[in-house]
């Protein structure tokens, strides 16, 4: 009756009953037809339709701060739900450029069951469109390290103490979408205790640089003299078999970084990173130097040919590379001396890696060699491919000097 009244209070002004009595009847034929309507849909349609009807959002859809919805229009979604299903959801389509990520499966994505309700149409990996890129500079870098030789490392420990990083020494940021698909080649021969150091420091310091990487540790096979920069040269070629990376890292086993703000990724220009080594005073032994650790984008290692296969034996192999670089038109990128900054491990010198008498010689001759010695000479012979936790080894035979 609280209803009526207010309604038939402000009808006294209305004209006649006859009025009213039609008003009443319209209200309640109305009333009638909206509850009809509800009945209608809750029980003769799908269930699952109703939310969409009134606008409610569904699980798929997500709220305004849901991941699913981050970057991702509602428009953008409504036609992906309304396409028909696809025959299987291993589609036997053409992967797109970097479908070869072996993580690329098990990134975060909308669980199996999300969006059936709302079509059986597949849910295609939402993270990857959706997650931010990386920033410029990481937000997790902490600075100067401290960097000591004087425990041995337990690489079961290591592990566990870099959960994230998947087998073969994988490692792709979770948060966000990082530009530099980096491969980092380290050249090996019976080097275990050095690379145990390197992977203990290595693997939390490049995780914090936000970077999309993969450590590759090309162990030369048999006891024929040492051939760094050949080594190298297997490393680029094996890493791209293995994902779309667009940065490559060469790096001694023995060479740890000071301070994480010296980044393990390329830039516009080939990159010199270990530019401040103890051994050498903290400081560059001379302008020219390039050895040590160093990154050039893949671009910039197919424009200088690679590197030379022919330096057999400790030295030089670096100067080449620079030379190649100079008659190239590149320049050389550093970070500054301090952070730059890197430890060494100490070491007698190896067997069958002694200074290489040719090597002044060969470097007066890079400008005509480069053309004829280097990525487009390269043979080598894999013999073994082993993924491990922290890192992948491959072990080759590049011959002996010819
Ligand atoms: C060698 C380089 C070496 C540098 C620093 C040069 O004489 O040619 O290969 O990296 O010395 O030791």
């Amino acid at each position: 009756m609280r209803f009526r009244e207010p309604l038939l209070g402000g009808s006294a002004a209305m004209p006649g009953a006859s009025l009213q009595r039609a008003c009443r009847l319209l209200v309640a034929v109305c009333a009638l037809h909206l509850g009809v309507t509800l009945v209608y849909y809750l029980v003769g349609r799908d269930l699952s339709r109703l939310p969409q009807l009134v606008g409610v959002p569904t699980p798929l859809q997500g709220s305004s701060n849901g991941a699913a919805a981050i970057g991702q229009p509602s428009g953008e979604l409504q036609p992906r739900g309304a396409a028909p299903p696809p025959p299987s959801r291993t589609s036997s389509k053409p992967r797109l450029g970097g479908a070869s990520n072996p993580d690329a499966d098990s990134r975060p994505g909308p669980g199996p069951g999300l969006g059936s309700n709302l079509t059986s149409a597949p849910v295609t990996p939402a993270t990857a469109l959706s997650l931010p890129a990386c920033p410029e500079e990481s937000p997790l870098l902490v600075g100067p390290m401290l960097i000591e030789f004087n425990k041995a490392v337990d690489l079961k420990l290591v592990e566990e103490q870099n959960p994230k990083v998947k087998v073969g020494g994988r490692y792709t940021p979770k948060d966000c979408v990082s530009p530099h698909k980096v491969a980092i080649i380290i050249p090996f021969r019976n080097r275990q205790e050095h690379l145990k150091y390197w992977l203990y420091y290595l693997h939390p310091v490049l995780q914090r640089q936000q970077l999309d990487y993969g450590i590759y540790v090309i162990n030369q096979a048999g006891e024929s003299m040492f051939n760094r920069a050949k080594l190298l040269n297997v490393g680029f070629k094996e890493a791209l078999k293995d994902y779309g990376y667009n940065c490559f890292v060469f790096s001694d086993v023995d060479l740890i970084p000071m301070n994480d703000h010296n980044t393990y990724r390329c830039f516009s220009q080939p990159r010199h990173i270990s530019v401040a080594m103890d051994k050498f005073g903290f400081s560059l032994p001379y302008v020219q130097y390039f050895g040590g650790v160093s990154a050039l984008s893949k671009q910039q290692f197919l424009t200088i040919n690679g590197f030379p296969n022919n330096y057999w034996g400790w030295g030089g192999e670096d100067d080449d590379i620079f030379n190649r670089l100079a008659f190239k038109g590149m320049s050389v990128s550093r970070p500054s001396a301090v952070i730059g900054k890197c430890r060494m491990i100490r070491h007698s010198r190896d067997k069958k890696n002694e200074p290489n008498p040719q090597r002044f010689d060969r470097i007066a001759h890079t400008k005509e060699t480069m053309l004829s010695d280097g990525l487009n000479t390269l043979t080598y012979l894999v013999l073994d491919v082993q993924r491990y936790p922290l890192y992948t080894k491959i072990t080759v035979d590049i011959g002996t000097p010819s």
